[in-house]
């Protein structure tokens, strides 16, 4: 174990080849494992993944029925002692909030309370006598759908995010775009309107304020309220109001529904142009719940943007996240593999 580690990391693997993803491929070709922990607000997840990016072995856990910060470090501690293998060289792991890195630090979690500074790659690294890295949650499952998924083979993507708010990870010339103290890719707190909701950051007029999954639910809930007797209506009644009604909505010909999605579509289009002139990706791909729609805003999302590029740009080829769930726990493993051949190779 100790020479795999020390062994430089090929490139061309990491980023992908033909071969990743390719269930078919033989698990012998990848004899390299790390472990990816992701910390979700409703989900912890961890995994054994191979340097192909498949996942050999998954645990996963609610993380908001865990009552204290020490009680879901010490189930990371044992779901990773679970995954692991004899080959595992390396633990990467997504946080929902910022890190500094450098320090294994986590500085906060707004979905958590109690992690300011705590030394979460130490914790691990002392239980595990493991290697960690602390990443970005949306950065990690942009790797991971880099490595092996919708971003495979472009060396510039956007992967963006769209649930309960609006989260991006940038790559770009063919790498991971930080930024100082690791805070790019925040194109949720944008601005994009004039009127809006108060955002989740208390500004007005945050791409997350119009154009996210709570957004969408909102804009549901006042149609319902206001047309009781819709079709939409009656597809959303019970539990919150998700994709699937508003797609059903769409399909049974609800105009309420329609409008809603052209809506929702022309402000993806105006958050995606500023994507696009600020960091000109190839692909942009798209992740979270309202992803399931992108298939039927897809040709207003690309005119929204078409009237918008300036001369020189076309749209950026829009593709649906491939790894759903696993994005992150891919990513967080290909990243740790990342780092320790970088560590291995300048001793
Ligand atoms: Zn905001």
């Amino acid at each position: 174990v100790e020479e795999t580690r020390k062994s430089p990391f090929p490139a061309e693997v990491v980023r992908g080849g033909p071969e990743a993803g390719d269930q078919a491929a033989p698990l012998a070709r990848q004899e390299r494992h790390a472990i990816g922990v992701d910390l979700g607000g409703t989900q912890l997840r961890v995994a054994l993944v191979d340097s192909g990016g498949r996942v050999l072995a998954l645990e996963r856990v609610r993380s908001d029925q865990l009552q204290s910060r020490d009680e879901l470090i010490q189930r990371m501690r044992t779901l990773v002692e679970q995954v692991r293998s004899p080959q595992t060289e390396a633990i990467g792991v997504g946080i929902p909030g910022s890190i500094n890195r450098h320090q294994g630090l986590v500085l906060g979690i707004p979905a958590f309370p109690g992690w300011s500074g705590v030394p979460l790659a130490g914790l691990l690294q002392d239980s595990a006598h493991l290697p960690v890295y602390l990443e970005n949650d949306a950065n990690v499952a942009a790797l991971g759908e880099w490595w092996a998924g919708a971003g495979m083979g472009s060396a510039n993507v956007a992967y963006v995010t769209i649930s309960t708010g609006i989260g991006a990870g940038i790559i770009c010339d063919g790498r991971l775009m930080r930024g100082f103290g690791g805070l790019a890719g925040e194109i949720g707190h944008t601005r994009i309107t004039d009127n809006s909701p108060v955002c989740s950051c208390g500004q007005i007029g945050c791409f997350e304020a119009v154009a996210s999954g709570r957004a969408l639910e909102r804009k549901v809930a006042e149609a319902v309220a206001q047309y009781p007797g819709s079709i939409l209506a009656t597809v959303a009644t019970g539990d919150a109001p998700g994709p699937e009604h508003l797609t059903e909505a769409v399909r049974r010909g609800d105009s309420r529904a329609k409008d809603i999605l052209e809506e929702e579509a022309v402000l993806l289009g105006i958050g995606f142009t500023n994507l696009q002139h600020s960091f000109s990706p190839e692909r942009i791909v798209v992740g979270g719940g309202v992803s399931a729609l992108l298939p039927l805003m897809r040709q207003t999302i690309e005119h929204a943007m078409k009237i918008r590029l300036l001369a020189g740009f076309s749209p950026a080829q829009l593709r649906v996240a491939e790894l759903g769930d696993a994005a992150g726990v891919i990513g967080a493993a290909q990243l740790a593999l990342e780092e320790v051949s970088e560590a291995g190779s300048s001793d």
